[in-house]
């Protein structure tokens, strides 16, 4: 293929993909449906709060390499920030208990004999469950694999639902296998947590599309693709609100769109079906960051509680059994963990709850049986997103490799 390609969807999948693309030389029109490029990792001003926030917090891990040669493609290696050393502070709300795990960097894990970095209540035995997760079995869960104990309950379990966005007793226990097998396996190193400096777009949006636009490429926001015309062999045309855009036998679509856009854009496209939500719960106020910028919250309804400059937000995964309660609702449940867990006084600040509904698809392994490879029936178009076969979870590392092979393979064809 090459000809000029038409990328579907602005979303890290997108970016990824055209970035590879127009490394290539081949010219790049991105088509966006919303108003700014991003989708699930974005940065936007909330009016209730009078803030920039973004849309969820987000934490890739320093081991996530698709992520590091992103950043460091677009020149923005340094648009992400966290502590010097792998850090992961908790705090379990049932007995007030507080600790640190710490990795050391090298890949012998030695910080697993040491009280000092390990969870408290462990023993180095305990940790030799990561090691089951290697030879679980395909349909096994993550409870099936791991069982329960204090390990699980104060480091594992939250690890799992973070990394899964899906609840331990149907999240597949090899899609978190391929996450601790590219991260905690590789040593300390590959462990340091990292979140945005500025915001999500700043880190990973607009450095990109600053260089995408430096090389030609063009970004159409607002432009939703209604239809994606074909014969048996080729996409033809894309369907947009300003009319039809033809396409040359030498052009080239890849569809970087959210999975039930991706199923009603080619009918009988088999795709992930069932989803998890994300709820993010931002509270206006100021706090001690503590050593790593957040903290894992044991015991309560709050997960993670990241705290930023001028906001403390609260991360739940796998939160289908909260979302639909009232926003109003939520943050008074999250509002006593966060207090605990930081140690504030006072009546609950100006809050504003984000429900991501479909934040990803679940990671069962009903779901993982539904991702498409990036290549279709059709020779100029590719598919990518986070929830193709990626063989990861749902993240942004792996929406970022499926952009890089959906462009391979139009590249290659
Ligand atoms: C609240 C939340 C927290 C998360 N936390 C983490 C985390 O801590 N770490 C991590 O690694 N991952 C996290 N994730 C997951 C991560 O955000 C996603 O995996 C990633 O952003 C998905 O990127 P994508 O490009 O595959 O999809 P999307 O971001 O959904 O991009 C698809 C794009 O297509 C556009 N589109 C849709 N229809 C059309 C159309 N017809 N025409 C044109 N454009 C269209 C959409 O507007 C969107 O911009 C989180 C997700 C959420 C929601």
């Amino acid at each position: 293929m090459t000809g000029q390609v038409h990328v579907v969807g602005a979303g890290l999948a997108g970016l990824a993909a055209s970035l590879s693309l127009a490394a290539a030389g081949r010219r790049v029109t991105l088509y966006e449906a919303g108003p700014a490029a991003g989708g699930r990792c974005r940065s936007y001003l909330d009016r209730a709060l009078g803030l920039r926030i973004d849309n969820g917090n987000h934490l890739v891990l320093s081991g996530n390499r698709a992520v590091a040669a992103y950043l460091a493609q677009v020149g923005a290696a340094d648009a992400l920030t966290g502590p010097a050393a792998p850090l992961f502070p908790f705090v379990d709300l049932a007995d007030g208990a507080r600790w640190i795990v710490a990795p050391n960097r090298g890949r012998l894990p030695w910080w697993i004999v040491s009280r000092r970095r390990r969870v408290p209540g462990t023993r180095a035995g305990d940790y030799l469950a990561l090691l089951a997760l290697r030879r679980a079995g395909a349909g096994r869960t993550v409870d099936e694999v791991l069982g329960d104990g204090v390990l699980v309950r104060r480091l594992l379990a939250p690890l799992a639902i973070a990394a899964l966005n899906t609840p331990t007793d149907t999240g597949l226990a090899r899609l978190l296998d391929a996450v601790v097998r590219e991260t905690l396996m590789q040593g300390g190193a590959a462990c340091r947590p990292l979140v945005p400096r500025v915001g999500l777009s700043e880190s990973f949006v607009d450095p990109a599309l600053a260089w995408l636009t430096a090389r030609g490429a063009r970004c159409r926001t607002g432009t939703r693709v209604a239809a994606l015309r074909r014969d048996a062999a080729r996409v033809t045309a894309l369907e947009t609100p300003d009319g039809t855009v033809e396409l040359r036998p030498e052009d080239g679509v890849v569809l970087a769109v959210p999975a039930w856009v991706a199923a009603d854009l080619l009918p009988g496209l088999v795709v992930p079906t069932a989803f998890c939500a994300i709820l993010n719960v931002h509270f206006l106020t100021t706090a001690d960051p503590g050593p790593a910028g957040f903290v894992g919250v044991i015991g309560g309804t709050a997960e993670w509680i990241f705290v930023r400059p001028q906001v403390v937000s609260v991360t739940i995964s796998a939160a289908n059994h909260l979302v639909d309660l009232p926003a109003e609702e939520i943050a008074a449940r999250v509002w006593p963990d966060v207090r605990a867990a930081l140690g504030l006084a006072g009546p609950m600040p100006l809050v504003r709850v984000v429900k991501e509904r479909r934040a990803t698809h679940a990671a069962t392994a009903e779901q993982e049986a539904l991702r498409p490879a990036a290549r279709t029936a059709w020779r100029n178009l590719a598919l990518a997103g986070d929830w193709t076969a990626t063989g990861l979870p749902a993240t942004i590392e792996g929406a970022i490799r499926s952009g890089r092979t959906a462009a391979e393979t139009l590249l290659a064809s």
